[in-house]
C-alpha cells in the first residue's frame, strides 16, 4: 500500500469528512492520529476501525484553536505512532448569519478554529517534516470560499484565507519534500449541512450539474491521492470536489 510506514494526523476526525479521511488513510497504509475535540466515544470507533484494518491509531483530544493543547496532542500522537507525515487540517465549524447580525465572537470563533487552528497544528508538524524532508498538509477549505453565500461572511472569510497560507507556505516548504495543498469540498452530506433547511438545500442541488450532493469518501479519495507518492510534484494547488457546483 502506497502509505505504509506514514503516520497521519486528521483533525476533527470523530465524524464526517474527518472520519472518512482517517479511515481512507488507513486503509492506504498509515498509521492515523484521530483528534477529537469532545466526542471521545466517536473518536475510539474510529480509532477501532482503523486497528481492525490492521494499521495502528490514537484518538487524541484537543481543540485546534488552543496553542497549547496542539502542541501537548501531537506530542502525545508523535510518542505513540511516531513523527507526523501527513497532517489534514479538516477541523471547522460554521456560525451562520447575516453579517448585519453577525456578534463579534461569531466572527472570532470561526476563524479562531478554521483559521487559526491551521496555524497551530501546521506549526507543531513542520519542523519535524522539514528535517525529514518529508511531509504533505492538505487544509479543508470549501467551495463557499471561492463563491461566497450569504449568511456566511465569517465562514468563507476563514475558508478562503487558507487557500493563501495554503499557497504561502507551499513556496516557503517547496524544495523541503514538503507539499502543502487545499482540498475545496462543495456540498457534503454531514452533520455539518444536515442543519441546512430542506428548501435551501433544492436550491443548491439544483445548482450542481451532477444533481447530487457528494459523499465524505469522495472528498477522503482526493485527499488519500495528494498524501501519496503520485501527488510528489503538485503543490500549491486547489482541488475543487463539488460535482460542478463551482468551476
Ligand atoms: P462536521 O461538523 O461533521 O465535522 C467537523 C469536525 O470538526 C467535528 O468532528 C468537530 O468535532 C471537529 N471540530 C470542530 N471544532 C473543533 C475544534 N475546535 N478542535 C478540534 N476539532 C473540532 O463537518 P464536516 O462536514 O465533516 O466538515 C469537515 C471539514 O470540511 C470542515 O472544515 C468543513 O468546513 C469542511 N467542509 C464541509 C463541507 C460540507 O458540505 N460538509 C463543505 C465544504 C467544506
Amino acid at each position: 500500500m502506497n502509505l505504509s510506514e506514514k503516520v497521519a494526523l486528521v483533525t476533527g476526525a470523530s465524524r464526517g469528512i474527518g472520519r472518512a479521511i482517517a479511515l481512507a488513510l488507513a486503509r492506504a497504509g498509515a498509521d492515523v492520529a484521530v483528534n477529537y475535540a469532545a466526542s471521545e466515544e466517536a473518536a475510539q470507533e474510529v480509532v477501532k476501525e482503523i486497528e481492525a484494518l490492521g494499521r495502528r491509531a490514537l484518538a487524541v483530544k484537543f481543540d485546534v484553536s488552543k496553542g497549547g493543547e496542539v502542541a501537548e496532542g501531537v506530542k502525545k500522537a508523535e510518542e505513540a505512532l511516531g513523527p507526523i507525515d501527513i497532517l489534514v487540517n479538516n477541523a471547522g465549524i460554521t456560525r451562520d448569519t447575516l453579517f448585519l447580525r453577525m456578534k463579534e465572537e461569531d466572527w472570532d470563533r470561526v476563524l479562531e478554529v478554521n483559521l487559526k487552528g491551521a496555524f497551530y497544528c501546521t506549526k507543531a508538524v513542520l519542523q519535524g517534516m522539514l528535517k525529514r524532508r518529508f511531509g504533505r498538509v492538505i487544509n479543508m477549505s470549501s467551495v463557499i470560499a471561492f463563491m461566497g453565500n450569504v449568511g456566511q461572511t465569517n465562514y468563507a472569510a476563514s475558508k478562503a484565507a487558507l487557500v493563501g497560507f495554503t499557497k504561502s507556505l507551499a513556496r516557503e516548504v517547496a524544495t523541503r519534500g514538503v507539499t502543502v495543498n487545499v482540498v475545496a469540498p462543495g456540498f457534503i452530506e454531514t452533520d455539518m449541512t444536515a442543519k441546512i433547511p430542506e428548501k435551501i438545500k433544492e436550491a443548491i442541488l439544483a445548482q450542481i450539474p451532477m444533481g447530487r450532493v457528494g459523499t465524505p469518501e469522495e472528498v477522503a479519495e482526493v485527499v488519500v491521492f495528494l498524501a501519496s507518492p503520485g501527488a510528489s510534484y503538485i503543490t500549491g494547488q486547489v482541488f475543487h470536489v463539488n460535482g460542478g457546483l463551482y468551476m
